[in-house]
């Protein structure tokens, strides 16, 4: 990935705008990742599977599988990974939380996945079970995503994966301090840190520069959220602290009713988006596919996407 500019922001606003971009078709395909989230009965787990075996064929560089809290769901995240790894051509990440676990259980976890030859860890705190603001470290846990990176680090060489947040984690203090706990969480050893998606390509390449200002060498890989439904997102989004343009309100008005033509302007604003950043550099796209294949497998079409043999 070459984010090695100094001011990547600077040669968005003095280079190619808009109007200027190169065609999508003249961009060489980006590399891609995908997110999957771990069913949670029968029917989903097929639709988990369908999809897998859907966006497979595009070779994506890496697939990761969510992490929830308590038991079934982190045993649905085991099984899912462990069978990627023996029934797939596909390379995936799993991710591992500090919640609610001692820091032997979280290790035996990690030990385990080493064991099943899997190689990489998306490196999360994780949430206050119910969500909000209140979490608590475990008082024989790893207390933080960068304290989960050095354990991790102690106990096999593996490759991990940490998050960002472009317009700041909902809890951090300031934007300065976020962005010294990812550093902190890469001088701990991780390799790459994937962000809460966004939709505002701006914030991401003014975050971009602030990390390379911070020292930061590592990709910082955006996250795609194509949105299929336009009211849930705007309430999600307000949650999370991810910021909703008001030209994308507009994209979407009179659409509510409207499934499939909300689903075709979905594939072009995550298309621009990544054409947008790839003409300042970016070369890596992590899609959050919501185990829904479609919309994804259009939009990594577009972007060049194809099926290898
Ligand atoms: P951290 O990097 O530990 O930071 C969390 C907050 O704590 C920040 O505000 C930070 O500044 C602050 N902080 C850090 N260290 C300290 C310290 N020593 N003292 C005081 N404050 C400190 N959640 C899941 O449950 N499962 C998943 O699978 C999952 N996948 C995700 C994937 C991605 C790409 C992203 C972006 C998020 C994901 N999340 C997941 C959500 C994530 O768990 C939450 O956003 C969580 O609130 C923060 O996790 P973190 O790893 O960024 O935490």
């Amino acid at each position: 990935m070459d984010q090695s500019s100094p001011n990547v922001l600077q040669r968005w606003l003095t280079g190619p705008r808009i109007g200027a971009l190169p065609a999508l078709a003249e961009l060489p395909a980006p590399q891609l990742s995908f997110e999957f989230f771990p069913p949670k009965t029968e029917a989903l787990e097929s639709q988990l599977w369908s999809c897998i075996r859907r966006l497979e064929p595009l070779a994506p560089r890496f697939v990761s599988v969510t992490y929830g809290a308590g038991g079934s769901t982190q045993a649905r995240t085991h099984a899912t990974v462990a069978r990627l790894v023996q029934e797939t051509s596909l390379t995936p990440a799993a991710h591992l939380t500090c919640v609610g676990a001692t820091r032997e259980e979280v290790n035996a976890v990690a030990q385990g996945y080493w064991d099943a030859g899997v190689r990489h860890i998306v490196a999360l705190r994780g949430d206050a079970p119910g969500g909000g603001t209140g979490y608590q470290p475990h008082p024989g846990g790893y207390a933080y995503a960068a304290d989960l990176v050095e354990g991790l680090k102690r106990i096999a060489p593996f490759e991990i994966s940490v998050a960002a947040y472009p317009e700041g984690h909902p809890t951090a203090l300031s934007a300065e301090q976020d962005l010294d706990n990812l550093k902190r969480k890469i001088d701990a050893g991780a390799t790459r840190a994937i962000t809460q998606y966004f939709f505002d390509t701006e914030i991401f390449l003014r975050f971009l520069d602030r990390a390379h200002a911070a020292g930061i060498t590592v990709p910082i890989v955006p996250g795609i959220m194509p949105v299929t439904n336009f009211a849930q997102a705007a309430r999600f989004s307000a949650m999370s602290g991810a910021s909703v343009p008001a030209w994308m309100g507009k994209l979407y008005e009179g659409l509510d009713e409207d499934a499939e033509t909300r689903r075709m302007v979905s594939a072009v604003v995550a298309a621009e988006q990544v054409r947008l950043l790839q003409a300042n550099g970016v070369d890596e796209f992590h899609f959050y596919t919501l185990n829904r294949p479609d919309l994804v497998y259009a939009i990594a079409h577009i972007l060049g996407a194809r099926p290898k043999a």
